[in-house]
């Protein structure tokens, strides 16, 4: 399995932002002579410090301290995620389908939520396992039943759009304790065409970039 690389700062990049709080503005150079080291050497750490938002540089009058912590500069990426940059690829059936092809369709895709489309291809409702299950339970014929008698329907769909920003979408997970959302797309009036998915999975995969881009 991958580590997730630490978002820590290591003694020395610690050491200079002590230097740069305490005496900033402060040249590259200067801080070097603080710390009896080369100018060369410290460049990837003020590189570092600089991309992370820690430290500012202007020229000719060196590096400040930006006044912003870890979880500050944390929240400010992480606020300026959106869906497009995050969301799959949408599986969906339409609205005739059976149950049992329903049940199939979630095997081979491999996915924990379907999208039900009309003949029009617009979003008319969405299945969850738990749906599928209920059904499965029920003294229902499976291959006769059509999703359209199960599934949760327009208006009770909750939707995001690719521009949606991935903490948004979160917030809906959690209020509306689902497990994705139809990413869609408004062609005309009240019908939306369904353009992508973001499940859990895609907001868990936003948080470990997050934390392994943090210094990068
Ligand atoms: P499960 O039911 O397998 O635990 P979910 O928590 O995602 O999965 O679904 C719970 C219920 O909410 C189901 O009845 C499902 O049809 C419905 N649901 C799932 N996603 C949405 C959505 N985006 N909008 C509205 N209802 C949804």
């Amino acid at each position: 399995m991958e580590a997730v690389r630490k978002i820590e700062l290591n003694k020395r990049q610690e050491r200079i932002l002590q230097i740069v709080k305490d005496n900033g503005p402060i040249t590259g150079e200067q801080i070097a002579e603080q710390l009896s080291l080369t100018r060369a050497t410290l460049r990837p750490d003020l590189a570092i410090l600089t991309m992370a938002g820690y430290l500012d540089a202007r020229p000719r009058v060196g590096y400040f301290y930006t006044g912003k912590s870890g979880s500050r500069l944390l929240t400010e990426r992480l606020t300026k995620l959106t869906v497009q940059q995050y969301q799959s690829i949408p599986v969906v059936v339409t609205d005739s389908s059976s149950v049992y092809d329903a049940i199939c369709t979630m095997f081979l895709e491999d996915v924990g939520t379907l999208f039900v489309v009309d003949q029009q291809s617009s979003l008319v409702g969405v299945l969850s396992r738990k749906d599928l299950l209920r059904a499965s339970i029920g003294k229902q014929m499976l291959e006769t039943v059509p999703v359209s008698i199960i599934m949760t329907r327009m208006p009770n769909l909750t939707i995001c759009y690719k521009e949606d920003l991935i903490i948004d979408v979160a917030k809906k997970l959690i209020e509306k304790q689902i497990d994705a959302l139809p990413v869609v797309k408004n062609n005309n009036g009240s019908l939306f065409e369904v353009v992508g998915r973001i499940t859990k999975t895609n907001i868990t995969r936003a948080i470990v970039d997050l934390a392994n881009d943090e210094l990068v």
